[in-house]
C-alpha cells in the first residue's frame, strides 16, 4: 500500500467531547468517526485494524469447531415475546415497526433466533454438539454511550451460542470456548485476565468475564496474585460478604424492609462494627432531559464521601459525574425518602451494605436504593462505571482489598479492567421458554443445553489502545496493527535511489506477507514520523541520501527510545 493512494486524515487536537485516550487517539490517527453518540463511521484505518481482530476470532473459533452463520439485524418482537425478553430488556433494546404496524427489535444479542434456529434445525442427539456463531452488528441503546467504541450504541460483537444434550457435555463445550477465548486474547497480543463473574439467576459458576487490565477501564477486578483467584468485583463482593457470615441465608431474610433500614440494622446484618461518620451526601440521577434536567427513571445514588470530593464533584472535576447530576444536603435526601437522621440505604437495602472503617461504603447504586435491574433496566451504575477517577479507585480498594483471598491463598488485591468478552452457561432457560428440544436416545425430547459466548471485536480496539499507548499516540500490538511496517523515505521526490531502496524493501516485505505502508507523500521526516507514531505502527524504517551512501538505513520499533542504524541489507531481518 501507498500513502498517497491511502486515505489518511490525523488530527492534531481531539474532538473535545472525547473522553479517554483511546477515543482521543482513535479520532486523532483518523481511524473512526462520529457519526451519532455512540454511532461511529469506521474509516479505512481503523477497519484494517478491526479485520486483523476479526479474523484471530474467526479462526480461532473455527479452530474450536464452532460454525459461522449469520443472524438478523432486525428481529421479530414474537420470539422475544416467548422468552419474555421483549418486555424486560427495556429501553437498552432498540424497537421499530415496520410498514404493518408489526413490532422488531435491533438485535442486542441473539439467543432467541439461534435458539430458533436450533428447534428447526438440531432433531436429533446424533446433530449435538453444536455451536454457531455470527461477527455482527450489535445495537444496544446504551444508557450513556461514551468513551468511543468502548461503550457504544452500534458496535459489533462476536456471539456464539452452544447446544448440547446434557449439562455434563455444555460443561465441555464451555471448557472449549474458555480455551478458545485465551488463544484469541492471547494472540491479540493483550495483558487480560479471566475472572469469575456473576451468574446472577441461572446459578453455578460457570461464567467468566475476560478483562483486559488498563488503568481506565470501567470494571473492578478482584484477585490474588499468589493464586489463580480472580472475579469481577461484584462476585468478590459477594464472596467476601459471604465469608463474613455464618449464615448467610438468613442474614439476607433479616434484611430491613423498605425505608425502615438504620445503621445499626446494617452492622448487624453484617457483623462489622458499627462507626459509620457521614460527612456529606450526593444523590445522582444519571437520566436527564434535553435540558440536563433530572427526567424518566431515576438512580439515586448514595455517596457517603468526604467533603472534599463533594466539593470536587461540584466543581465539576469529577468528569464521570458530569451530566444530569445535582447535589442535595443530608436532610433533602433524608426527607425525599422519608427516613430519620442515621438511616442507611433510604429505601431499602435488598442486598446487605458493608459498613467499613469509619464510614459507609455504598459501592453499588442498587446496594444502596434497593433498586434491582428487573425494577429499573437499570444498567450498570456500579461505583466503578460512574466514579473512575484514580482518587476513587482508592475507595473500592478500602472495600476488600487486603481481605483473605476466598480460596485460602495470599489476600485480595484490586485492578482495573475492560471486559472485552464474555462466557456464560445458560442451561435450559431460553431452551425450556422456547421449547426447543432434541430427540434424545431413549427416543424422547429433551430441552438444549446452552452457553453463549461473546466478544466486544470493537470494543477490543480500544482496549487495545487504553492498555498500550504513549504520549506520541498508540502503540498496536503487532497482531492488529492496521500496518505492521511503514517506510519512511527521506526526500522521496528528490532522489531516485531512495524511490529504488524504498520499493525494493516494500516489495521484499509484502513478497513474505509482511503488511507493509510505504510513505510516498513526500512529507519532512518530522511531519511522517508524527503520523505514524500516532497510528501506532509497531516498525518504521527510514531511508534517505545520506543513510544509502554509507549503506544505512534506520530502523525503529515504536516502543524504542532512538532509532538505530542497520546496514540496509539487515533491515529486512530485523523487521521479520
Ligand atoms: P458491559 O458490562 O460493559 O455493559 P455486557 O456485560 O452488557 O457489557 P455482554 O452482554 O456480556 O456485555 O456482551 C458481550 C461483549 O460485548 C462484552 O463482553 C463487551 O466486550 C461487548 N459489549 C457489550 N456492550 C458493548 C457496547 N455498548 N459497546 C461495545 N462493546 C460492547
Ligand atoms: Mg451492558
Ligand atoms: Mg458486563
Ligand atoms: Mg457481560
Amino acid at each position: 500500500m501507498r500513502a498517497s493512494q491511502f486515505h489518511l486524515f490525523t488530527l492534531k487536537e481531539a474532538p473535545s467531547d472525547a473522553e479517554v485516550v483511546s477515543q482521543k487517539l482513535m479520532l486523532r490517527a483518523g481511524m473512526i468517526r462520529k457519526t451519532a453518540a455512540g454511532i461511529y463511521s469506521y474509516l479505512p484505518l481503523g477497519l484494517r485494524a478491526i479485520r486483523k481482530v476479526e479474523t484471530i476470532i474467526r479462526e480461532e473459533m473455527d479452530r474450536a469447531g464452532a460454525m459461522e452463520l449469520a443472524m438478523p439485524l432486525v428481529q421479530p418482537a414474537e420470539l422475544w415475546q416467548e422468552t419474555g425478553r421483549w418486555d424486560k430488556m427495556g429501553p437498552e433494546m432498540l424497537r421499530l415497526k415496520d410498514r404493518h404496524e408489526r413490532d422488531f427489535a435491533l438485535q442486542p444479542t441473539s439467543e432467541e433466533v439461534v435458539t430458533d434456529i436450533a428447534r428447526q434445525e438440531l432433531k436429533s442427539y446424533r446433530q449435538l454438539p453444536k455451536n454457531f456463531y455470527q461477527i455482527q452488528t450489535k445495537f444496544r441503546d446504551e444508557r450513556r454511550p461514551r468513551f468511543g467504541v468502548m461503550r457504544g450504541r452500534e458496535f459489533t460483537m462476536k456471539d456464539a451460542y452452544s447446544f448440547d444434550r446434557s449439562a455434563e457435555a455444555a460443561g465441555r463445550s464451555y471448557d472449549i470456548m474458555f480455551a478458545a477465548y485465551k488463544r484469541i486474547f492471547d494472540r491479540l497480543g493483550l495483558e487480560y485476565r479471566a475472572v469469575a463473574a456473576d451468574t446472577g439467576a441461572i446459578g453455578g459458576d460457570r461464567s467468566h468475564e475476560f478483562q483486559v487490565i488498563a488503568d481506565t477501564g470501567e470494571d473492578a477486578i478482584v484477585y490474588s496474585p499468589d493464586s489463580d483467584y480472580a472475579a469481577n468485583i461484584e462476585l468478590a463482593e459477594a464472596v467476601s460478604l459471604l465469608a463474613r457470615r455464618a449464615e448467610p441465608a438468613r442474614a439476607l431474610e433479616k434484611t430491613p424492609t423498605p425505608g425502615k433500614a438504620t445503621c445499626e440494622d446494617v452492622a448487624e446484618l453484617l457483623g462489622v462494627p458499627l462507626a459509620t461518620t457521614v460527612k456529606s451526601l450526593v444523590l445522582a440521577t444519571d437520566d436527564v432531559d434535553e435540558k440536563g434536567n433530572p427526567a424518566g427513571v431515576t438512580v439515586w445514588l448514595l455517596l457517603v464521601r468526604g467533603d472534599h470530593a463533594l466539593n470536587e464533584v461540584k466543581a465539576g472535576k469529577l468528569p464521570g459525574l458530569k451530566a444530569g447530576f445535582r447535589f442535595a444536603t443530608e436532610a433533602e435526601i433524608l426527607e425525599h425518602f422519608g427516613c430519620k437522621p442515621g438511616y442507611l440505604g433510604p429505601i431499602g437495602l435488598q442486598k446487605p451494605v458493608r459498613v467499613i472503617a469509619d464510614r459507609t461504603v455504598a459501592h453499588m447504586a442498587d446496594f444502596i436504593c434497593g433498586a434491582n435491574d428487573e425494577d429499573f433496566h437499570f444498567t450498570g451504575a456500579n461505583w466503578g462505571r460512574d466514579l473512575p477517577e484514580p482518587e476513587l479507585v482508592a475507595d473500592i480498594r478500602n472495600v476488600i482489598e487486603g481481605d483473605p483471598s476466598p480460596d485460602g491463598r495470599g489476600v485480595l488485591a484490586i485492578q482495573r479492567g475492560i471486559e472485552v468478552g464474555h462466557v456464560f452457561y445458560l442451561g435450559t432457560k431460553y431452551s425450556k421458554a422456547m421449547n426447543a428440544t432434541f430427540l434424545d436416545e431413549d427416543g424422547k425430547p429433551k430441552h438444549f443445553e446452552m452457553g453463549c459466548y461473546g466478544i466486544g471485536v470493537t470494543r477490543i480496539l480500544g482496549a487495545a489502545i487504553e492498555q498500550n499507548h504513549d504520549g506520541r499516540g498508540i502503540i498496536w500490538p503487532t497482531a492488529i496493527a492496521p500496518f505492521e511496517v511503514v517506510i519512511c523515505p527521506v526526500g522521496w521526490g528528490k532522489s531516485q535511489a531512495v524511490r529504488d531502496e524504498a520499493q525494493k524493501l516494500y516489495d521484499a516485505l509484502s513478497a513474505t506477507g509482511v503488511d507493509a505502508i510505504l510513505d510516498d507523500r513526500d512529507e519532512r521526516p518530522g511531519v511522517m514520523f508524527a503520523d505514524w507514531e500516532l497510528i501506532g505502527v509497531p516498525h518504521r524504517i527510514t531511508i534517505g541520501d545520506r543513510g544509502l551512501k554509507e549503506g544505512v538505513a534506520e530502523y525503529q520499533g515504536r516502543r524504542d527510545v532512538e532509532a538505530a542504524r542497520l546496514p540496509v541489507g539487515e533491515v529486512l531481518g530485523h523487521v521479520l
